[in-house]
């Protein structure tokens, strides 16, 4: 088991693909070409797959693909298939407790991955949606931050709207359920669409996800004015369809979820990072295209387990190293803070 010196359990594994992306998201990645990881620093598929082996012996039960735009790395299908394949229990990779290596019940019975998801930008995945279903994954998250033609333009940067609601269609056909959709909501830019947005996921029966706008830019043009919290987008909606909590209390997830009053369609889920901060119960890592871990979206200090791994050391000092880093997690991010430094990385680099 993965456990931080707060004692928050990592169950939790984000793998960006790629740094690249064909989108331009004000709140992401604006303007121009970004500087762009070298291509023989970014891990292999090999490399993956060992890192999400190591990482599931260690207790990580779910892991996202992000990016980056993931679908923009080549055969991705063939990733997916591999590391679907941690979904079967292998008892050669129990990992022994540290507090007690020598005792054979402290390891992890038969260790295996739970859940296995990605997150897209949705361009392409109309046309891929069954193969990846078919190579393993579980399910999709879809960012859609616009429903009109013109704004869905002005936030990406792309005139992809009909595409990204056409992906959203062949993730149902498909069976990459359940389906999230990402809005991430910016006052003055999308706030007017609130109520559509939850309307739409009424109507198709998704889960709506609404995030707060977080410093994660790469243009640090991050404004405070410019967040609408998770409670005015609860208060918005709840106007117009009387929502229902879904669970009093909401674990390691990020989202609060509610159902709509009136309708078994749908579900909204509002992630408040900025306004609610819910670090106390995260058990997430990152590790991004270069191999690097990052053990908060908002670290400044990243640690490098591609070099380590292609030093050839054993699997168990990886073990160790990877433990070491993660009894080095922040115990919050400290985006309200006076002295708030911006992560060293955007988001796109770092794996959403
Ligand atoms: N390209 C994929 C996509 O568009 O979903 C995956 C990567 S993207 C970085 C992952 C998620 O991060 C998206 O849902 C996006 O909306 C969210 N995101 C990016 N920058 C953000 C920011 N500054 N604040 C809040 N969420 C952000």
């Amino acid at each position: 088991m993965l456990v931080d010196s707060y004692g928050r359990q990592i169950r939790d594994l984000r793998v960006s693909l790629t740094d690249r992306c064909n989108f331009r998201c004000f709140y992401c990645l604006p303007n121009g070409e970004p500087p762009l990881a070298r291509k023989e620093t970014i891990l292999t598929f090999e490399e993956i797959v060992e890192i999400c082996d190591i990482f599931v012996g260690l207790g990580i039960e779910k892991i996202r693909l992000t990016g980056g735009e993931p679908l923009l790395r080549k055969d991705v299908e063939k990733l997916v298939e591999k590391i679907a394949l941690l979904k079967i229990p292998n008892p050669s990779s129990q990992v022994p407790s540290q507090d007690e290596p020598n005792n054979p019940k402290s390891k992890i019975q038969n260790p295996k991955l739970k859940d296995l998801a990605l997150t897209t930008n949705g361009f392409s995945l109309e046309r891929r949606a069954e193969d990846l279903k078919k190579a393993g994954l579980d399910r999709v998250t879809i960012s859609l931050d616009s429903l009109k033609r013109e704004n869905f333009q002005k936030i990406t940067g792309v005139d992809k709207l009909a595409e990204v609601l056409a992906a959203v269609e062949a993730a149902k056909r498909a069976g990459l359920e359940p389906i999230r959709v990402n809005a991430v909501i910016v006052r003055g830019r999308n706030d007017d669409e609130i109520v559509d947005l939850a309307r739409f996921a009424r109507e198709n029966a998704l889960s709506m996800r609404f995030i707060e706008y977080m410093p994660l830019d790469s243009a640090h043009e991050w404004d405070r004015q410019t967040v609408v919290s998770g409670r005015e987008i609860y208060r918005r909606i709840n106007e117009v369809f009387p929502l229902e909590l879904k669970t009093a209390s909401r674990g390691s997830e990020t989202a609060w979820k509610y159902s709509f009053a009136d309708s078994t369609d749908g579900e909204i889920g509002i992630i408040a990072p900025v306004t609610e901060m819910f670090c106390g119960a995260c058990s997430r890592i990152r590790l991004t295209a270069d191999g690097q871990i990052r053990t908060c979206l908002f670290s400044t200090k990243e640690h490098n387990l591609r070099d380590k791994l292609r030093s050839g050391v054993s699997r168990a000092e990886i073990i160790e190293f990877i433990r070491g880093v993660v009894f080095q997690k922040e115990p919050r991010h400290y985006i309200n803070d006076a002295q708030f430094a911006p992560a060293s990385r955007s988001m796109s680099f770092i794996g959403g």
